[in-house]
């Protein structure tokens, strides 16, 4: 048994799939994936949000092909992406008619990097078996992977009826959730086996089962890693809108992600009207970077303010500082290597500011009610300056630019020894 402050946990043995260069399982970080809202046939559209979610930190991106138009724009797509220097993989999401989309469009089927298919309804009756195996059939063709993504929303009825009547014949020892979450999880590791019968190997296979309630995402996926070493896709589906979303999903994806489970994730937020897509980005990358998994951008502490903070000033300047590096971190990536692990501290005042600045690697203490209009700065733990005035926020935030510079500047780092 591990100690109880341990932070190490068994990450769960998953077979890696290669996702058009980007590895998903295995020993490899979880991944952030995303998806587009935009008409796939508006290809003006498709590309720049595309480009949009990438530059946020989406390593895959989801995108709908539900016709000809949208098959037929797939190509293009891929296209105008590589000429912006994106090489972003594009995954598929196919319903109802993806075998007749991949076969009609041979160019769409190459320019993705896996195709998505839901057991649900990927074709009814007799039509069901053959319309899937055409899919992985295409897939092994074109030695792309397969996200076989069962939804509580769309579960195979036919499945659900046989579970449901065999426990009514036992007497009915589950309930109807009960048999529910079985069949999600029976359709997704038959379908596993049937991909696998056609042909596909293990590694090109990926497996979701999403459904919209936190504990019965936890029940599921236990269940999923416990009966099969498919790399995973976690995601709550339907999670909602702005916070009540963000707290679902991190909620059930955090629990999960604890005990070593999920190779990949996305977080599906309802975006308010006019509102950003990459926030679903934001938040996953949030959830990966506080649970200690990944990191992407440096991390802005700020104190959450009380009765002795006489002004807004330090959470202008937290949220300022957070936004700067957020907006910078495209290009600062390659530029400052490491500046993902930068530490900041904004906090409001003299009781905890000073101590929790001096763990940071650059930190200020602005004033509280009654103190002296001062704002002391730590770097690396030991204070440097004292900022006074009207334009503290403007010269911390040089201080910080300049840390940056310094630190993590490659071939450019002045020493400040050698005058
Ligand atoms: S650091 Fe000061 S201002 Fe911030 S929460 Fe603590 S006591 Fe309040």
């Amino acid at each position: 048994m591990g100690s109880y402050y341990s932070e190490v946990f068994d990450r769960r043995e998953s077979v890696a799939v290669d996702v058009g260069g980007v590895k998903v399982g295995g020993p490899n970080p979880i991944v952030v994936q995303s998806m587009t809202n935009t008409d796939t046939a508006d290809i003006d559209a498709t590309v720049a949000q595309v480009a949009a979610l990438h530059n946020a930190g989406s390593e895959i991106v989801r995108i709908t092909v539900d016709r000809d138009a949208s098959a037929a724009a797939v190509p293009k797509i891929r296209e105008r992406l590589e000429r912006l220097g994106l090489d972003v993989p594009l995954v598929g999401d196919f319903h109802y008619i993806g075998h007749k989309l991949l076969a009609d469009h041979p160019a769409c089927a190459e320019a993705l990097a896996k195709y998505r298919i839901n057991p649900g309804n990927v074709g009814f009756k007799d039509k069901k078996d053959k319309q899937f195996a055409q899919i992985v059939e295409t897939a092994i063709r074109y030695d792309k992977p397969v996200r076989i993504g069962v939804n509580w929303g769309s579960l195979d009825q036919a499945l659900l009826t046989r579970l449901m009547d065999e426990n009514h014949e036992k007497g009915g020892p589950m309930s109807a959730q009960e048999v529910t979450r079985e069949a999600i999880v029976q359709s997704a590791l038959l379908s596993a086996e049937l991909a696998e019968e056609i042909g596909l190997s293990r590694d090109r296979i990926i497996l979701s089962a999403k459904v919209s309630q936190v504990q019965d995402l936890i029940a599921v996926y236990t269940e999923l890693a416990r009966r099969s070493d498919h790399a995973l896709h976690l995601g709550l589906t339907e999670a909602g809108m702005g916070s009540k979303g963000i707290v679902a999903s991190s909620a059930a994806l955090a629990i999960v992600m604890q005990q070593g489970i999920g190779d990949t994730i996305r977080i599906s937020l309802t975006p308010e009207p006019g509102g950003d897509r990459t926030r679903e980005v934001q938040v996953a990358q949030e959830l990966l970077q506080v649970m200690g998994f990944r990191q992407f951008v440096p991390v802005v502490a700020a104190c959450p303010g009380c009765g002795r903070t006489t002004s807004t000033v330090f959470q202008e300047l937290a949220q300022k500082i957070e936004d700067d590096l957020r907006r910078n971190m495209p290009v600062w990536r390659d530029k400052y290597p490491g500046v993902e692990t930068l530490n900041v501290a904004v906090m409001g005042c003299i009781v905890n500011g000073p101590g929790e600045s001096k763990h940071a690697d650059i930190g200020i203490s602005l004033p509280g009610t009654g103190e002296s209009p001062a704002a002391p700065v730590f770097v690396d733990g030991k204070k440097v300056r004292t900022l006074r005035g009207d334009n503290i926020a403007g010269e911390f935030e040089t201080m910080v630019d300049d840390y940056i510079r310094t630190r993590f500047g490659t071939g450019q780092v002045e020493d400040p020894d050698a005058a």
